[in-house]
């Protein structure tokens, strides 16, 4: 039996602390549990939306009349230097419990909230490293046909904070497999942790917030350089960091109510304390205007604007 909840508040399961409730609202173990959500939403004509560790979303202030469907399975296993996650585990979790099974090579990815199949269907990374580099396969689901189907890493598409499964959306990550190298426990623990501490340093972890707000763009090269200058580095496959950008355009700080562009990471959009989903979009929307009017950039979202 589905356990569909009503009127669910969504506020508190985000990041950004934001938004209204879920008209309808269901935890999802696997893969029949998920099947049966799909076919009850069909039958009412309810839309579904899909959710996991809902760190990289804003939810409108009125809330969503959908059913959200929520990913919530959590089982792992390890075989050999393979790791093998249900799209639900929490990434953290899973780069813990691989250390302690002697595995790492990927502790520069801790700290990143939400779950290993919101990571890499948003191909999240930190500090260089991407979850793409350690992805050997995926499992997804055809939420419109229920096709099963395996996608080898690069029959995922992978690029910067995208994936094949971001672009089609109705395939539904169920399962991932990760290929890890053999570390030591107590070695990769330190790395885990430094990382943590080192994302607390810059003010990137536990902030009300969906992460980076917008994605770094291509930038000209008059921006590239004027970036490089300052700031001693190469700029990545042309790219410009989002918050340079907004710090250069002035925005830095820029507030509407309690939404604020944060002024140790601009690119971070924070909930200072009561913000609403339609103050954040304001303040993007400003913020975008002013890098357009500087640079001549686009800036484009990366966290999901439901
Ligand atoms: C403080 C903070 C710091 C962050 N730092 C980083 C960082 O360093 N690097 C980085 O890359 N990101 C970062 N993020 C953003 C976010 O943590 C990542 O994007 C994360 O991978 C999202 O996973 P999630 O499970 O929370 O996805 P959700 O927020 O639940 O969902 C995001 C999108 O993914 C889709 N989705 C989720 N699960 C699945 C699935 N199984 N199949 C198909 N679609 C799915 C949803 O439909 C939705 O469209 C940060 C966020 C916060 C709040």
């Amino acid at each position: 039996m589905m356990d569909v909840r009503e009127n669910v508040p969504l506020a508190p399961l985000t990041t950004f602390k934001i938004g209204g409730p879920a008209r309808y609202f269901v935890d999802v173990h696997n893969e029949e549990e998920m099947k049966a959500a799909l076919a009850w939403a069909r039958e009412r004509g309810t839309r579904c939306v899909v959710l996991a560790g809902k760190s990289n979303i804003l939810v409108p202030d009125e809330g969503l009349n959908a059913l959200v469907i929520s990913i919530a399975s959590e089982t792992f296993s390890f075989a050999g230097t393979e790791l093998a996650a249900d799209a639900g585990c929490n990434l953290l979790s899973l780069i813990r419990a691989a250390g302690e099974k002697s595995l790492g090579g990927w502790e520069k990815l801790a700290g990143i909230p939400g779950t290993i199949g919101g990571a890499v269907r948003g191909n999240a990374g930190a500090f260089g490293p991407e979850i793409k580099d350690f992805v050997t396969k995926v499992c997804a689901f055809d939420a419109d046909t229920g096709e099963m189907r395996e996608f080898e890493n690069v029959a995922c598409n992978f690029s910067y904070r995208h994936s094949f499964f971001k672009d089609d959306p109705k395939w539904i990550i169920t399962r991932v497999y990760i290929e890890l190298t053999r570390a030591e426990p107590v070695a990769s623990a330190r790395e885990t942790e430094n990382t943590i501490t080192e994302r607390e340093r810059r003010h990137i972890q536990n902030v009300q917030a969906a992460g980076s707000y917008f994605m770094n763009p291509v930038a000209s090269e008059e921006a590239r350089n004027m970036f490089e200058e300052e700031k001693g580095v190469r700029s990545r496959e042309g790219r410009v960091p989002a918050g340079w950008l907004i710090e250069k355009a002035g925005m830095k700080g820029a507030r509407v109510g309690d939404a604020v562009a944060s002024e140790q990471h601009p690119n971070y959009l924070k909930n200072d304390s009561h913000a609403t989903a339609v103050q954040v979009k304001e303040l993007a929307r400003k913020i975008k205007d002013a890098v357009k009017a500087k640079f001549g950039i686009e800036l484009q979202e990366e966290a999901v604007i439901l």
